[in-house]
């Protein structure tokens, strides 16, 4: 038995929204359908009439440095500094070409590094950023790493384009907020790098494990002289949907980078995050304990990365 009636390849971000909207029954976009038709072949998704398949869109594959996009900007973003330029990575990029991209390696090292580990190499040949972030489960690493980079997306629907906060993507284990049978992920925009900033990414898995990891964690820091003057931290999973672990955040910011410094903000992970006890993969005890450890080794990556840079 097919597991779709229909499956149409798309050209342009119009043709594919006019798909989902004209289809005779319920559709979804496509892209590596590492996710998607695992899912239809195991029985875990609702019945699809249609699949829009959106990885031959042009735009939906660039990987590259952009001026800041012209679209209407929403509340959120007018209240933040405009970046003259960004790097774009479109949502139908595989994942492979993510790990080994020039640009993704100078400015969003932590996205690199997110997206070598993701499955093997066939999974990473077919697999894309924006199937792993619309999936919207919570401890996706190349979605853990986008929150941490504080990327914006910006989606296509039959009204025009917006961009978005990537934390407003979610809605729960497993659910986005997007309308996936009427929105199109783009891409993502991410900040580029500048003096005294960088990133890195970790996790740990089980040895004989495929998919998802048992914790990982995502640094974006930036450096003035030996002080934190800027930082984000998202572990994944902790909570149903992604978020910024914003009470280490606050214990880091400002302080000078030290043992001691790393060690409080550690201490905080139990009072504040949210880890769960979860069948396959691990109990809240052990996350708890790993977490410790992944944070102290990826905040120090990222802070090795930085360079000194004395403001005058
Ligand atoms: C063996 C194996 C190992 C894996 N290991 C990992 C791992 O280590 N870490 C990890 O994070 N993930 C892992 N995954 C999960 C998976 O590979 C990723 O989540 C992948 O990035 C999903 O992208 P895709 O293009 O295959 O999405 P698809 O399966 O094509 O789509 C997934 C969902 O996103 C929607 N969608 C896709 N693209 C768009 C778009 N542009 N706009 C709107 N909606 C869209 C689809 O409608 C669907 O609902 C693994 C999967 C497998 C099979």
């Amino acid at each position: 038995m097919s597991l779709w009636s229909q499956y149409t390849l798309t050209y342009s971000i119009e043709e594919a929204l006019r798909a989902l909207e004209t289809a005779p029954g319920p559709a979804l976009p496509v892209a590596g359908g590492t996710d998607l038709l695992l899912e239809l072949q195991q029985g875990h998704h609702p019945p699809i009439h249609t699949l829009v398949d959106i990885t031959r869109i042009p735009e939906l594959g660039r990987l590259e440095i952009q001026p800041s996009t012209s679209f209407p900007r929403s509340a959120w973003e007018r209240s933040r500094p405009p970046w003259e330029r960004a790097l774009f990575i479109g949502a139908a990029v595989p994942v492979r070409r993510v790990v080994d991209s020039p640009l993704v390696q100078e400015h969003a090292l932590c996205v690199s590094e997110a997206c070598e580990l993701i499955g093997g190499p066939q999974v990473r040949n077919t697999a894309t950023l924006g199937g792993n972030v619309a999936h919207a489960l919570p401890a996706a690493d190349g979605m853990i790493a986008l929150v941490a980079m504080d990327a914006q997306a910006e989606i296509a629907s039959a009204q025009g384009r917006r961009l978005e906060p990537i934390l407003k993507l979610f809605r729960g284990p497993g659910e986005s907020a997007l309308r996936l049978d009427r929105e199109i992920l783009v891409g993502f925009h991410l900040p580029l790098k500048q003096p005294g900033q960088a990133s890195a990414f970790g996790r740990v898995m089980r040895p004989q494990g495929v998919a998802l990891p048992i914790l990982n964690t995502a640094v974006w820091i930036e450096r003035e002289e030996e002080l934190i003057r800027d930082i984000r931290i998202a572990f994944g999973p902790s909570g149903p949907v992604p978020q910024r672990a914003t009470e280490l955040e606050k214990a880091l910011l400002g302080e000078k980078y030290s043992r001691e410094a790393v060690a409080k903000a550690v201490a905080l992970i139990s009072t504040s995050l949210h880890f769960r006890t979860s069948a396959y993969r691990a109990s809240a005890g052990y996350r708890y304990q790993l977490g410790e450890v992944l944070l102290e080794d990826v905040l120090a990556a990222a802070w090795n990365r930085t360079e000194q840079v004395v403001r005058i």
